[in-house]
């Protein structure tokens, strides 16, 4: 047989003198070994074998008699062998082959098998043989193997168990601790060592939502349990754990133990009823904002999103409509299934991307007191003021949705029913109206007899004026220009409020034109420099030139009305090509318009407190009358100005591109 690797020291287990036995008759007792037997001369060729042999090596008794004992090793250990044999005749002792050694035989069908050798001298027939017994050790090697990897498992399994966050602790039959993980002693307090031997139930304090005897019952009937259970930790703690447990029984069906595995839920716990009681909090101050949305007389919805689905709104709102909304539902969705159309303060069709409410949650605009019709699923109509607050984006209005919708923008819009204001507005508009028309002949008389006065006195018909007559009807001549100005803009404002206002357009050319106003106007002052700045000699546009010119008459009176104490007044006229426009800007460097009555500037009526101060006279309808006839023309008119540093108001009308010089009236 062969030692891997290798040579190895050889010790004497015994130095009894060799046996001797007779060739005759010694096979059976040879045969009753359980162990390979083989006999070898000092040729190394083998003389004997027993029954065993052939089992272990698969040999047949007569291939393996007068062959060479290598026969049964592995090729690589054949030469060794020889010499280990040959040393081994030299001082013939009974012992154990390769001490400490992984020893191989070899089987016939060329497999490596393993075995325990021990070799003694033999006197056979008188003559100095040797006989090995061979002992296949297959089944013990696999039967250690196993061994072995149960322990490891069994290892891993204790690791494992260890490494559990929850508590796993195994009591006996009767209650008492038998085994107690680290997780156990973590969660407890207690270390292995204290626990065992105790009774759970009174370590534990344990509390039961039922009743013990109930849950012995369910282990016993079913073989395991499962629910919650309240224990209390070393120091006083009371722990909430969600406890599974399991009843295991030996062959015979005896209860052994009982397993327990405990989880430790009271953060749990605490956090599911913060959610809950949060969520009733949160529900019932929804419910709560919703009665006080109902309480209010004025339509208010919340919209969501860029096609502004509702996500909620109070009743005025559906009567407003004259149309339930669906919570939701998108608005241009609603408006169309409804047949509901939006119109603005002038009775013109709003393109969708005018409503109040889709500005606020496309553009994020907050849009104030936008004034729109709304003509309802049964004909009627409904003028309205709307309010669109685009709100911060992060709140989560869908808590069930993706993300993304969540964060999309979110807008408050409020709708006020403005039918009274409108009929009561309509009533004033009618009486401005009729009172300017009828005063409109009265002030011509006036005016035309005061003028006639001063102009044939001057002529010297009829005797001359004393010199307080002479400034008399001056002042009566300065006060009928003003009234028979303030009518004007009277019966104007009347116009554009009962929308009796027809633009003539006509294409024009805006550098020629405005330099026509500029020079007319720079006649009247002396204390200011007019001048028209442009790079562009020809910009037409689609305008009324007889609007167009009280407009830029107004703007540019102003410039030189608030300028009081003279200064460049700076007209630029450019081309915005983007927004096909003719852009048209008047600084001045006068009085300016203080910050806070920047808002309201363009309101009727409206002047500002410096203009006041400084002793400026007007009506405060100019600005309200330009901003309108701008507005009808497609354009648009804004002002910077601050206090004390002068303005400068801006004014777009839309451009004619393709207009040939030929045809442009200038
Ligand atoms: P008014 O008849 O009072 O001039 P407008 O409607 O034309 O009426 O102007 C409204 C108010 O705007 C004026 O009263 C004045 O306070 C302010 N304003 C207009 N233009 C200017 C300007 N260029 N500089 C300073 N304030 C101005």
């Amino acid at each position: 047989m062969s030692d891997a690797p290798e040579s190895h020291s050889i010790s004497a287990s015994s130095s009894s003198a060799p046996i001797a036995i007779s060739s005759v008759g010694v096979q059976p007792f040879l045969d009753i070994s359980p162990d390979a037997l083989v006999i070898v001369n000092q040729a190394g060729t083998i003389v004997l074998v027993n029954r065993q042999t052939e089992a272990v090596f698969g040999y047949a008794r007569e291939a393996l008699l007068g062959q060479q004992i290598e026969l049964l090793l592995p090729r690589r250990f054949h030469e060794a062998h020889t010499t280990h044999r040959e040393r081994f005749f030299s001082a013939p002792v009974t012992r154990p082959m390769g001490i400490g050694l992984h020893l191989v035989g070899r089987r016939k069908d060329g497999a490596e098998i393993p075995v325990e050798i021990s070799l003694s001298p033999l006197l056979l027939d008188d003559v100095l043989h040797v006989i090995a017994a061979i002992r296949d050790l297959t089944a013990q090697r696999v039967a250690e193997r196993e061994r072995f990897q149960q322990l490891q498992h069994i290892r891993l399994q204790a690791d494992l168990i260890n490494l559990a966050h929850d508590a796993i602790l195994v009591r006996d039959p009767v209650g008492r601790v038998i085994s107690w993980n680290r997780g156990a002693e973590e969660l407890y307090g207690w270390t292995e060592q204290e626990a065992l031997g105790h009774l759970t139930d009174s370590l534990l304090k344990t509390r039961f939502p039922v009743s013990r005897a109930t849950i012995d019952t369910l282990l016993e009937q079913a073989g395991q349990w499962e629910g919650e259970l309240t224990h209390t930790r070393r120091d006083g703690q009371p722990v909430l754990v969600e406890s599974r447990q399991l009843l295991v029984r030996d062959e015979q069906g005896q209860p052994t133990a009982i397993l327990e595995i405990n989880r430790d839920i009271t953060r749990r716990r605490e956090l599911e009823q913060a959610a809950q009681a949060e969520h009733t909090e949160t529900a019932a101050r929804l419910a709560f904002l919703q009665d006080v949305l109902d309480a209010l007389p004025g339509g208010i919805y919340l919209v969501s999103g860029p096609d502004a689905r509702l996500v909620l709104a109070n009743h005025a709102a559906s009567s407003i409509w004259g149309a339930e909304w669906r919570t939701d539902q998108p608005m241009l969705e609603f408006l169309t299934s409804n047949g509901i159309a939006l119109f603005d303060a002038q009775g013109l069709p709003l393109a969708p991307q005018q409503y109040a409410t889709l500005r606020a949650v496309r553009q994020g605009e907050t849009v104030l007191q936008q004034q729109e019709m709304i003509r309802r699923p049964d004909g009627s109509s409904l003028p309205v003021l709307v309010n669109a607050v685009a709100l911060s984006s992060q709140r989560d209005f869908h808590p069930s949705q993706q993300e993304a919708e969540a964060r999309e923008t979110v807008a408050l819009v409020m709708h006020q029913d403005v039918t009274a204001l409108k009929e009561a507005e309509y009533l004033k508009d009618e009486f401005v109206g009729i009172v300017a028309h009828e005063l409109r002949t009265p002030m011509a008389a006036l005016k035309g007899f005061a003028d006639m006065l001063l102009v044939q006195t001057a002529r010297q018909r009829g005797p001359a004026l004393a010199d307080w007559q002479q400034e008399a009807l001056e002042e009566i001549e300065l006060a009928t220009t003003r009234l028979v100005k303030l009518t004007e803009e009277l019966l104007d404002v009347a116009r554009l409020q009962a929308g009796r206002f027809l633009l003539q357009r006509i294409p024009t050319n805006m550098t020629p034109f405005v330099q026509r106003i500029v020079t007319l106007l720079q006649q009247t002052t002396t204390r200011h420099r007019l001048e028209v700045r442009t790079t562009h000699p020809v910009l037409v546009a689609d305008i009324d030139p007889g609007r167009i010119e009280q407009v830029l008459t107004n703007i540019i009176g102003n410039a030189v009305k608030y300028s009081p104490q003279g200064g460049p007044v700076t007209i630029s006229i450019w081309e915005e090509a983007a927004a096909r426009a003719v852009g048209v800007s008047v600084r001045d460097s006068g009085i300016g318009i203080p910050q806070r009555q920047h808002a309201q500037i363009f309101g009727r009526f409206m002047r500002a407190d410096n203009a006041q101060a400084w002793g400026i006279s007007g009506t405060g309808l100019g600005l309200y009358i330009c901003r309108e006839l701008v507005e009808r023309h497609g354009g648009h008119l804004w002002f910077e100005s601050a206090e004390g540093a002068g303005s400068t108001f801006f004014l777009t009308l839309p451009i004619l591109a393709t207009m040939e010089n030929s045809e442009v009236d200038a």
